[in-house]
Formats: C-alpha cells, sequence, structure tokens
C-alpha cells in the first residue's frame, strides 16, 4: 500500500494536522492501492496562510523569473513521464496508452503553451489614444484550484501554471478519487523549484477542503472544474467573500449529422463518445442524425460499439478501461436502465459488465436509438461510454434539439457543405464547436456557456481567468 499521507504547504512536505486515513481504489481490480489524508480546516488555514505570505513577492516577480521556473516545470514533468502515466492508470483507470499518449502528454502542451502566452502577454499598456490612461494587468491573488479525476493532469496544468505564470498564488485540491498524479505533480514543482508557498497542495473532499477553501476569506478566487452540482456548491460557499468563481462544469454535447457528412463521420464520433470510457465534459454524447440516413447509421454506431474492445488498463493497447468508481458505475447502469424503461431502442451493449470480465468497474459501450431529446438519458450527463441517437428532418429542427439542453460545452456538426457548417457554428449555444473531426489546438479557449460553466482556459484566456484589470490615469511616459 503506498503511503500518500503528506500534503505539501510552504514549500515542505508535512503530515496533516489530524490523521484522517482515506484509501484510494484500483478501478480495474477494485483492490485499495494507496493512502491518502483527507486534510480538515486546520490543513486549509496553513495552507492559505502560506499562499497569502508568498503573494507579497511572488506578486511583483518579473515576467523572466515567472518563465524561467515554468521552464524547469515543463523540463521536470517531461522527465516524470512513465510515473505520472503510471499514477493516472491505476488511480482512474484509463489504459496506459492512454495515460501515456492522452493524459500524460495534455500536460505537456498546456505548460509550453503557456510559457508562450506568458511571453506575448502584456501586463501593462495605455489604452487606444490616451496615452496617459494606463491599464496594469494584475494577478488576482491567493487562489484555490479544486480538479475532478477524469482528466486530471489536463484540468490541474490548466489551473496551476496560468495562476502562477501571472503572479498569484495557489492551492491545489485534486479529486480525492484521483489524488496520485497530484501527489507527482507536487513533487515535479517541489523540484522544479517554486517557491515556497507559491503552490501549494492538500487532500480533502468536497464537504471538508472544498468548502472551506470556496468560503475562506484570505482565498480571492476558486477557479473549479467538476459537476455542475459541486460548481453550484461553491458559487454559494463563496458568496459571502464576494470572491471571483471561474467554473468548468459538464456537458451533453450534440454530434449533428447531416446527410452530406463525410463518410466516417457516424464512426468517428461514436468512437470519440468512448475515449476515456465516456468520462470527458466535452463528449459528443447526443448523436443527431438527418432522417434520410439514419438507419444506416443507427447500425454503424451498433456496430462500432459492439468492436469497441474493453480491458485491463495496466495493458497496452487502443481498448476502453473501466469507469473511475463504483459510484460512476452505479450512476451509469442507473441511467442504462432508465433508458431501457423511457422506451428507448437499445442497438448495443447495455447493463452489466462487458463478456468475459467478473472484476473491476468496466461498462459496456452503449448506443440507444430512437431517442427523444426531452428524455432523461437525452438531458442528463451520463458519464460513462452511453450514446444516445436521435433523429431530425431539417437544419432548424437540428439546432433546435442541440440547443434544448441546460449545458453548452461542446458541440459538433458533420457536414461538407461549408455554408451549412457555419450556420450550424453560429446557431449553437455552446463554447465550442467542432468541425468535420477537427479537434482545435491547444491553447485555444476552453468554456462553457449555461450550465457549463463561465471561464475560460487555456492560453491568453487562461491567463486572464487569473488576473484583475486596474485603470490608471495621469499616467506620465
Ligand atoms: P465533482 O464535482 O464531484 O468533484 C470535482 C471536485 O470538486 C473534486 O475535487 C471534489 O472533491 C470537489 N467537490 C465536490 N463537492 C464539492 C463542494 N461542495 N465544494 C467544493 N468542492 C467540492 O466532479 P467529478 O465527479 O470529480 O468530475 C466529473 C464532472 O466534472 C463531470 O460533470 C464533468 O463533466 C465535469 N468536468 C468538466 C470539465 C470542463 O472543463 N467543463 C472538465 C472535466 C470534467
Amino acid at each position: 500500500m503506498l503511503d500518500k499521507r503528506e500534503f505539501y504547504i510552504n514549500g515542505k512536505w508535512v503530515k496533516p494536522a489530524k490523521a484522517n486515513d482515506f484509501e484510494v481504489i484500483n478501478p480495474a481490480t477494485e483492490e485499495p492501492f494507496a493512502v491518502i489524508s483527507l486534510g480538515g480546516q486546520a490543513d486549509t488555514d496553513a495552507a492559505v496562510a502560506a499562499a497569502r505570505n508568498a503573494f507579497t513577492t511572488w506578486s511583483v516577480t518579473s515576467k523572466q523569473t515567472r518563465i524561467d521556473l515554468l521552464q524547469s516545470i515543463y523540463d521536470e514533468y517531461k522527465r516524470r513521464a512513465d510515473d505520472m502515466a503510471e499514477a493516472i492508470s491505476n488511480e482512474m483507470g484509463a489504459p496506459i496508452t492512454l495515460s501515456q499518449t492522452q493524459q500524460f502528454t495534455t500536460g505537456i502542451s498546456h505548460i509550453k503553451k503557456f510559457i508562450k502566452a506568458l511571453q506575448e502577454f502584456e501586463f501593462e499598456h495605455p489604452i487606444d489614444g490616451h496615452p496617459t490612461e494606463m491599464i496594469l494587468h494584475e494577478p488576482i491573488g491567493v487562489c484555490g484550484l479544486i480538479t475532478p479525476w477524469n482528466w486530471p493532469m489536463n484540468q490541474i496544468c490548466l489551473k496551476v501554471i496560468p495562476a502562477i505564470a501571472v503572479g498569484s498564488t495557489t492551492i491545489l485540491k485534486p479529486s480525492e478519487v484521483s489524488p496520485l498524479s497530484a501527489h507527482v505533480f507536487s513533487e515535479i514543482m517541489d523540484t522544479a523549484g517554486c517557491p515556497a508557498g507559491v503552490y501549494n497542495y492538500l487532500n480533502g473532499d468536497g464537504v471538508g477542503v472544498g468548502t472551506q477553501l470556496s468560503s475562506h476569506k484570505d482565498v480571492d478566487m476558486i477557479s473549479f472544474t467538476g459537476s455542475t452540482r459541486a460548481g453550484t456548491a461553491i458559487t454559494k460557499a463563496a458568496a459571502d467573500t464576494v470572491k471571483r468563481v471561474t467554473l468548468e462544469l459538464g456537458g451533453k454535447g450534440a454530434n449533428v449529422v447531416y446527410a452530406d457528412a463525410d463518410e466516417n463521420a457516424v464512426k468517428r464520433g461514436t468512437q470519440h463518445v468512448f475515449n476515456n470510457t465516456g468520462q470527458s465534459c466535452n463528449a459528443p454524447t447526443r448523436m443527431l442524425v438527418e432522417r434520410s440516413i439514419y438507419d444506416n447509421a443507427v447500425e454503424i454506431a451498433a456496430e462500432t460499439a459492439k468492436n469497441h474492445p474493453v480491458g485491463n488498463p495496466a495493458e497496452e493497447g487502443p481498448h476502453m478501461g473501466p469507469l473511475v468508481s463504483e459510484a460512476q458505475f452505479n450512476k451509469v447502469q442507473g441511467l442504462i436502465e432508465v433508458g431501457i424503461k423511457e422506451g428507448a431502442r437499445l442497438v448495443a451493449g447495455g447493463l452489466g459488465r462487458p463478456e468475459g470480465i467478473n472484476k473491476g468497474f468496466f461498462a459496456r459501450p452503449t448506443v440507444f436509438a430512437d431517442v427523444d431529446n426531452s428524455m432523461q438519458i437525452a438531458q442528463e450527463e451520463i458519464f460513462g461510454p452511453v450514446m444516445v441517437m436521435i433523429p431530425f428532418d431539417d437544419e432548424e429542427q437540428a439546432m433546435q434539439i442541440a440547443n434544448d439542453t441546460p449545458y453548452g460545452l461542446t458541440n459538433y456538426v458533420q457536414t461538407q457543405d461549408p455554408e451549412k457548417a457555419k450556420r450550424a457554428a453560429r446557431a449553437m449555444r455552446s463554447g465550442m464547436i467542432r468541425m468535420n473531426g477537427d479537434g482545435g489546438a491547444a491553447a485555444s479557449p476552453f468554456g462553457g456557456y449555461k450550465q457549463s460553466g463561465n471561464g475560460r482556459e487555456g492560453g491568453k484566456w487562461g491567463l486572464e481567468d487569473f488576473l484583475e484589470v486596474k485603470h490608471v490615469t495621469g499616467w506620465n511616459a
């Protein structure tokens, strides 16, 4: 059993103020393999005090000092590739190939792109036409960073790196379900020479450390990625101290497949849903298909799901791993059951584990056809390998169904008519539109409309999230 009970506060590895052990379960074996501590108020206060103290000096460092630190983190992060991929695979079940080629590498590209964004960012500039009126972009202060388990390094790097890049200081609270990658990340920050207090890390659950950070009077901002439920709770807890809260929440992406889509569109969209076992906020889980090609599309999607390999995350390959936890497994099973009861047509997968697997939180790649958008399985984020298919008759109806959701994170469109694609891109209410399989560059803004959140992570937008804007008059050059 790995012992990972220490926190990283003020540049040192420290024991929690009070023991509160919590076991980390490997979702492929259902066995605990590591133990962490869940922190309490005294640990939160110590981390916040360290970050507050460090802000005094870190907030006035030169841009070059911060670029040098980021470069050092980048070098060290790359050096720890194997440890990181292994930690992610063990804690949340991503197959090792996925951990190495997607989970780990998102961190590399984010750090690299934030270095470039920082180099280019102008922290002081005059207002157009008013040379004596200056805009100063200043770090917001102490930032609580609360992250989920599904793409742990993606989310940690999208928060920690831009916050410290602009001169803010940080306290990371990763998901208690996937704390090991955060532990490796904290070792990286330590070895990279991050000054004491600029980056602090403690484990805890939502009702404990999560709420303590959100309501803390000495925390200036919370950057949160996770469920809409927790995002709402954090916003309420943060209200009394009027701190900035940026939220990256759930999604229920529409993938609009027109009759003139390329021939791979349906297969590509279905496989996309199963990537990371369907545990991605931007997964295209509602496939809307033009009626003239609908029957054929259902056949292709069902075939794709039936042929999608599922297997042991410790083994290399393109297979799908388990869901992250028993709770997630039960949630997905429950919603598959709801879909069957609602009268949707199950064309692949369904309840229970895949054939031949009798241990681990493995679910079956599942497709429901003839779904009505008002059904629970079309409205609720399932966060598992489950896709719903809905037919439509014309563009207007496709856009109406695509937008008929509380979410607005990522929508997709497949057509070879560029004008129709652009009309869809303008009509769909979401922070991101992906057309014809184009995944989008790193350093582009990632975030949602409506109940998918309010922040934009990545590139210069990610830096701006952690900055205040100051307007100064009478500035003599
Ligand atoms: P979750 O909301 O249960 O937990 C996320 C984090 O919030 C964890 O660290 C947890 O301990 C903490 N937390 C929980 N309740 C809290 C509270 N009341 N106060 C403070 N902190 C609290 O989510 P999860 O199950 O870990 O992650 C899955 C969710 O994350 C999905 O809904 C998914 O769509 C969303 N997500 C969104 C994005 C995005 O960028 N939009 C990216 C990845 C995941």
